[in-house]
């Protein structure tokens, strides 16, 4: 396995794999890596012949109060879990890579990115539209895999390269939790024990919600107050937002079909988790 931080290093290694037909698959991260990044590793080792990992906390995708400073980094642990997951490449640029001093060119989008995270962190989906596209242009990927764990994202993502004709084809993969249910997430490590405990209740509200679909229940509101009335027992959670959108075009909804997002945003504290489940018929 190579750690390349030069745009050019990635490149030239990914034309000679071209130039000898083999297909390559590509993991967009910021790194901090847990089962779930593997999860996605794993299905791009699967399904490709070269696996190609960006670890990359990119700065355009933070707002100016937010935890770019704060956020968790480990190249050396997640290097090991690349290696041992059978990656071939890990891109690990720094920022002044990335971005030159006369960067300023984006991507951006009018419908998907105003609801949801989009409300509280308006300038988000910019910086991650930005990046991923960057880092299509660089990687080349025949496949790219992101986590439904970050479901809108999954979405913009889906659409930007359905819009702007990218030619990589775009898998989700499902969230993979802690065995107590917690979606894995490398912002959990900001959570103090008691606060760990606060936060099984964004996965415990969304089993209620979606028990009540199970049971038939088509009205939105219906399954956003028992989410939200679970949320609110819990002392150190504070809601941002339960809501029930299109998975496609993260518009909000008033009755469950096919293809819905039930998607919440708590804090626990300090630290803003995120969580969801899809109705899939
Ligand atoms: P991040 O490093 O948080 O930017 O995440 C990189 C990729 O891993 C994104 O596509 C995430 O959706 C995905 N991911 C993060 N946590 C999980 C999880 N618990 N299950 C599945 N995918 C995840």
């Amino acid at each position: 396995m190579k750690i390349y931080g030069e745009i050019a290093k990635v490149r030239e290694t990914v034309k000679a794999w071209k130039a000898q037909g083999l297909t390559v698959g590509f993991v967009p991260t910021m790194g901090y890596l847990h089962e779930g990044h593997k999860s996605l590793i794993d299905a791009a080792r699967k399904e490709n012949d070269r696996v190609v990992v960006s670890i990359f906390v990119n700065p355009m995708q933070f707002g100016p109060k937010e935890d770019l400073a704060s956020y968790p980094r480990d190249l050396d642990k997640d290097a090991k879990l690349c290696e041992a997951a059978g990656v071939d490449v890990i891109f690990h640029p720094e920022p002044e890579e990335m971005y030159t001093p006369q960067f300023c060119s984006y991507v951006d989008m009018n419908g998907l990115t105003t609801e949801l995270c989009g409300k509280t962190r308006p300038t988000h989906f910019r910086g991650v539209q930005t990046v991923v596209l960057k880092l299509f242009h660089i990687v080349t990927p025949d496949r790219a895999y992101f986590g439904q764990k970050d479901a809108q994202q999954l979405a913009v993502i889906k659409r930007m390269v359905t819009d702007l004709n990218v030619d990589v084809q775009i898998i989700g993969c499902p969230i993979i939790r802690e065995e107590d249910g917690l979606a894995k997430s490398s912002r959990n490590t900001y959570l103090n024990a008691e606060e760990r405990k606060a936060a099984l209740v964004l996965s415990r509200s969304l089993k209620l919600g979606k028990e009540l679909v199970a049971k038939g229940e088509k009205s939105a509101e219906a399954v956003k107050k028992v989410i939200t009335e679970e949320i609110e027992k819990e002392p150190l959670a504070k809601i941002d937002y339960v809501e029930v959108v299109d998975f496609d075009t993260i518009t909000p909804t008033e009755t469950i079909g096919k293809s819905v997002l039930v998607a919440i945003a708590v804090y626990i504290g300090k630290t803003r988790l995120i969580d969801n489940f899809i109705v899939e018929a």
